[in-house]
């Protein structure tokens, strides 16, 4: 029903013949149907990966781009130029850019709206810190995450939407949230869609999880019935872990 997916967040790393590498060795082995493998290198590389990945089951994700389709926004990047080079998903509203950029989450819908509009699929994310989670406020921060990010978006569009959850105190930290830990989040926030659209949007949009994963609790993951996939940091800066990865996604 929804194809499993499997998305590397590269973050701000590697240099250009590093992510060529990357870019080849994961394209060579990447399973051709199964799971949409995703890459996210960072902006200056894209159009390099666009070329090299160009015939291969792998697709492309900028980590960011601005709401208007041109203009004056210094040092932005606008949807039409990130689709010229092959990019299909936009990632928006990673704790990151939340964190230290301001990202904010009017701003998280207002770039949601506009990849629609420009045919891109945006990748939101969202999650509660370890302060929220220990306070009982989990459910309550990503249902308010969600549903602003979501604002104004139709049944229609938000089918072309992947939502990530990656709780804060997971990320980079080695701390995977338990599989059960992950389904109660993906669980709720499945009823959230269902009360925001119908059942049928609900059910076929792919809700990721992010935080830690790596190919020893990713199996566990994906099994669980609300949980579509990994968005994933330090995993898949390695070919052979993102490759495993996509494996255990089919
Ligand atoms: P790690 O997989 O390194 O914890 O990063 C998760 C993440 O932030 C993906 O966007």
């Amino acid at each position: 029903m929804r194809t499993p997916i499997v998305a590397g967040n590269w973050k701000m790393n590697l240099g250009r013949r590093e992510a060529l590498e990357l870019g080849r060795a994961i394209a060579e082995g990447a399973p051709t149907q199964g799971v949409t493998a995703i890459v996210a290198p960072v902006a200056l590389h894209l159009a390099a990966l666009g070329e090299a990945l160009a015939s291969a089951p792998v697709l492309l994700a900028s980590q960011n781009a601005h709401w208007a389709e041109s203009g004056a926004y210094t040092g932005e990047l606008a949807g039409p130029m990130l689709r010229e080079v092959g990019v299909r998903y936009v990632i928006l509203g990673h704790s990151e850019r939340r964190q230290y950029f301001g990202e904010s989450d009017e701003g998280v819908n207002r770039k949601t709206r506009a990849m629609l509009a420009q045919g891109l699929r945006p990748i939101v994310c969202f999650g509660e810190s370890l302060e929220e989670r220990e306070a009982g406020q989990t459910q309550a921060k990503v249902e308010f995450q969600v549903r602003a990010a979501l604002a104004g978006v139709g049944a229609e569009d938000a089918k072309d939407v992947v939502l990530a959850y990656e709780p804060i105190w997971a990320i980079g930290t080695g701390k995977t949230a338990s599989p059960e830990q992950a389904q109660e989040v993906h669980g709720f926030l499945r009823g959230v869609l269902e009360d925001l659209y119908d059942r049928a949007t609900a059910q076929a949009m792919p809700i990721l999880y992010g935080g830690s994963v790596k190919p020893s609790n990713f199996a566990e993951l994906i099994g669980q019935p609300d949980i579509d996939g990994g968005l994933v940091g330090g995993a898949s800066l390695k070919a052979e872990s993102f490759l495993e990865l996509c494996r255990i996604a089919v």
